[in-house]
């Protein structure tokens, strides 16, 4: 066997969601198929979009398409966004542009941990946390969340803190349970994180992975960990307020309460960790759309429709379903509290859900909300019928 250990980490990690990757090949030869699984494009792609890339792809000097890390236009436009949005200083050089969030989670594990350093990751949470860590050769750890209001479970990440233990991985608004963390909770986080840091000797850093900020209903304020805890790095994704997760931009930033010298430190290792990585950097088009891009975003008040009706119906239907505070998706316990049975019960009907077993909850299922109204209307009737399955 010639795999490498961490290549077959990564890929053990994750072969749930790669299986389901096949189930979900086999609906694109289903053009009746209601597919309620990732959150991909359902609609032809925002015009906003497609003038902010139109706009850029004409070469303007003879460097347009050279080499390009972090591009200053687009720092400054994130640095500018992030401190009218989050209501602290942030500076164009604490920003490192990357491909998407995945980009910059990966930056930040390498910035701040080495071999077999321990992160923690929320349980239940986004699935590709733990393969990352696999194939930088670092320990994902498991910290529940609140079993029955998905609140963060301070207590439970305090309990998975050793002496290995150098990044906590805090997403929120929160994929799959769509909850957003309020700032007494993050509190209670940093006095735990600052006891741990003195405890263990060593700093333990906070990932704040916030791809989905902008995505929140009905004005629920949003307080970063950054405000909490000043030893946090944000990452961010354009992909999801954009819905156009096939086009790469996004962005690391420092927290602007965190120490000079720290600071500086990360400023200087941005550039040569990114191209570490294998030019980890977004494509030059994608970074000069950014300014028009910062003003962009798919239509809240269409998602807040979405999310009432579908969450509406199923909870009228006997659902225990989480209401979301933000994100694009639906967390349910599935009816029988069999979520891959119920899953394919519904997929034999052709609707098509996640299973929650793809984040560590078999007992769930998660819908995602990019389906369009029609979707949602020509599968209620078969979700509201399946809500005695296995009873
Ligand atoms: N973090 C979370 C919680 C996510 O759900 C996702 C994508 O689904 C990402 C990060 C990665 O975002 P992107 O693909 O836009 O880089």
């Amino acid at each position: 066997m010639e795999l490498s250990d961490r290549a077959r980490g990564a890929q053990l990690e994750i072969d749930k969601v790669t299986d389901f990757f096949g189930v979900m090949g086999a609906l694109a030869d289903q053009p009746d198929a209601l597919d309620f699984t990732f959150g991909n494009p359902h609609e032809m792609p925002l015009p906003g979009l497609v003038e902010a890339l139109r706009a850029q792809v004409e070469p303007q000097t003879v460097d347009w398409f050279a080499y390009k890390s972090s591009v200053r236009t687009a720092q400054q436009a994130v640095a500018d966004g992030l401190t009218a949005e989050l209501s602290m200083p942030f500076e164009p050089d604490d920003i490192a542009m990357t491909q998407g969030a995945f980009g910059a989670i990966n930056l930040a594990f390498h910035l701040l941990a080495d071999q077999g350093d321990e992160v923690i990751v929320p349980v239940p949470g986004w699935f590709c946390y733990a393969p990352m860590l696999r194939a930088a050769n670092l320990v994902p750890v498991g910290a529940s969340l609140e079993p029955v209001s998905c609140d963060l479970d301070v207590e439970a990440i305090a309990r998975a803190i050793t002496p290995r233990t150098r990044i906590v991985v805090v997403n929120s608004p929160a994929n799959p349970t769509g909850r957003v963390y309020t700032r007494a909770q993050l509190d209670d986080l940093a006095t735990v994180l600052n006891e741990a840091s003195d405890r263990i000797g060593r700093r333990i850093w906070l990932l704040s992975d916030e791809p989905y900020r902008r995505i929140r209903f009905d004005d629920i304020p949003f307080t970063t960990p950054a405000a909490a805890y000043p030893w946090t790095m944000i990452d961010y994704s354009y992909g999801k307020v954009l819905l156009a997760p096939g086009q790469r931009v996004g962005y690391l930033a420092l927290s602007p309460s965190m120490p000079d010298v720290d600071k500086q430190a990360f400023r200087d290792a941005f550039t040569p960790v990114q191209l570490a990585l294998g030019w980890n950097f977004p494509n030059a088009i994608m970074q000069y759309a950014v300014p028009a891009l910062e003003s962009v975003s798919i239509d809240m008040v269409e998602y807040t429709a979405r999310r009432n009706r579908m969450c509406g119906a199923l909870r009228d239907a006997g659902y225990e379903i989480t209401r979301p505070e933000g994100t694009f998706y639906l967390w349910g316990r599935a009816p029988g509290g069999d979520g891959d049975a119920f899953c394919m019960h519904m997929a034999e009907r052709g609707v098509h859900l996640m299973p929650g077993s793809l984040f560590d909850r078999p007992e769930h299922f998660r819908i995602s909300l990019t389906a369009t109204m029609e979707t949602i209307e020509k599968a209620l009737p078969m979700l509201v019928d399946a809500a005695s399955f296995g009873s």
